[in-house]
């Protein structure tokens, strides 16, 4: 099915409504799995087509896993009217959030008990909404960042030591860098690999070859979760590429803090449709839980992220136009008005000084803009395999 909208084509992908109970219980025999375990991987394949033999299930399971760690090119992502993590009944929450790239708009629903949201419809090519998206980040706040996510980092894991790090979806390698300073054996999967790769950095294109360099000891996602078509699926494997003693640490936007709740649809960090999932403590948590980590620590801010989201926010409240200053401090492509431009470059410091309380006030409160979860393996091993093993065994 495919829809215009603003002079541009999205092709819709069939849902799979609560109902139709019968291509659930088939998707999830085709993929050898128990419902809990996969489920956005069974609503994905049974959107397709339903297959029958074992085998052909093993090969699908396999090419999502492929694209969950690779990335998301040429991919459609599932949809759904049950939540993917816990199956109960989704609602309507937010409508008509508007997609700064292509003016496209979309709704959010919301899962009736874990609180995750969902990008509704979901796109039917994401490549298409990443044709602009790549920007670059402020030199000196991106180092502070970094700097705090090594700290995060050595305070849940130890130093590096020359142990190994992958770091998935890692943009520019801003991250990388540090954590090779740090003493950990670096390497990143990410869907633009040029510039980290011109940095010196190895950028991995599938879940083999993180296989073939793992086991790893620590693994980061730093706002790239939200992203991915099947979230409890790419936990699930990179639960796989651990050790036993292994640490995951996950930034999100939080769907459930004050900046989520204070703006509504004019929210900076909802970014649709690129950001298909919306996570909360509960949902992360629980999907974690499933795949045999044990949360262990939560932070609840970072501070370029925090600091940029309550300003442009409260700026998409008044402008036509959203992300102006957002855009042209991420050297993006510039929009708006020549009005709505200086009107946003006026307001700028003000805004900032204003929100730097808030900012401090959602971190305490537990409830900022972003989310950090870290997590560590339970150290039973997955399938009684070992880690490199099982994750071969599974692509
Ligand atoms: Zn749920």
């Amino acid at each position: 099915m495919t829809t215009i909208t603003n002079g541009l084509s999205v092709r819709m992908e069939p849902r799979i409504e609560i109902g139709d109970r019968e291509s659930l219980a088939a998707s999830r025999v085709l993929s050898g799995q128990r419902p809990a375990d996969h489920p956005g991987l069974c609503c994905l394949v049974t959107s397709t087509t339903v297959l029958s033999s074992w085998t052909h299930s093993r090969l699908c399971a396999g090419v999502v896993l492929f694209f969950e760690i690779i990335g998301i090119m040429g991919q459609t992502a599932p949809s759904a009217r049950a939540c993917p993590l816990c199956f109960n009944r989704l609602e309507a929450h937010l409508r008509g959030v508007s997609d700064s790239v292509t003016g496209l708009h979309f709704d959010i629903l919301k899962c009736s008990v874990c609180g995750l949201g969902i990008t509704d419809p979901a796109p039917g090519q994401l490549q298409a909404h990443y044709a602009e998206y790549y920007g670059s980040r402020h030199g000196v706040t991106a180092r502070i960042c970094d700097r705090r996510r090594i700290a995060m980092v050595t305070r849940m894991a130890g130093p590096g030591g020359g142990r190994r790090l992958l770091d998935i979806g890692c943009g520019e390698g801003t991250f990388l860098q540090a954590a090779r300073e740090s003493g950990w054996e670096v390497s990143g999967t990410e869907l633009n690999s040029a510039p980290a790769r011109q940095k010196g950095f190895e950028v991995l294109n599938s879940v083999e070859e993180c296989a073939e360099r793992g086991p790893f000891d620590c693994v980061t996602l730093w706002h790239s979760l939200e992203h991915m078509p099947d979230p409890a699926a790419a936990i699930a494997s990179i639960r796989r590429l651990l050790t036993d003693d292994g640490l995951i640490l996950i930034a999100v936007p939080d769907f459930e803090g004050l900046q989520s709740k204070t703006f509504g649809a004019n929210w900076l960090h909802l970014d649709v449709p690129r950001h298909l999932y919306h996570f909360t403590a509960t949902s992360i948590d629980g999907m974690l839980h499933r795949s045999d980590f044990v949360p262990v620590a939560h932070w609840h801010q970072e501070f370029e992220y925090d600091l940029m989201g309550w300003w442009q926010s409260a700026l998409n409240g008044v402008l036509s136009t959203p992300n102006v200053l957002f855009d042209f401090l991420s050297r993006k492509k510039l929009r708006g008005t020549l009005m709505e431009k200086m009107i946003s470059a006026v307001s700028s410091p003000m805004l900032s000084l204003v929100s730097l309380p808030l900012v401090w006030v959602g971190s305490v409160a537990g409830q900022g803009g972003t989310l950090l979860v870290a997590a560590r393996t339970t150290g039973r091993k997955p399938s009684g395999q070992s880690a490199r093993a099982a994750t071969a065994s599974s692509v």
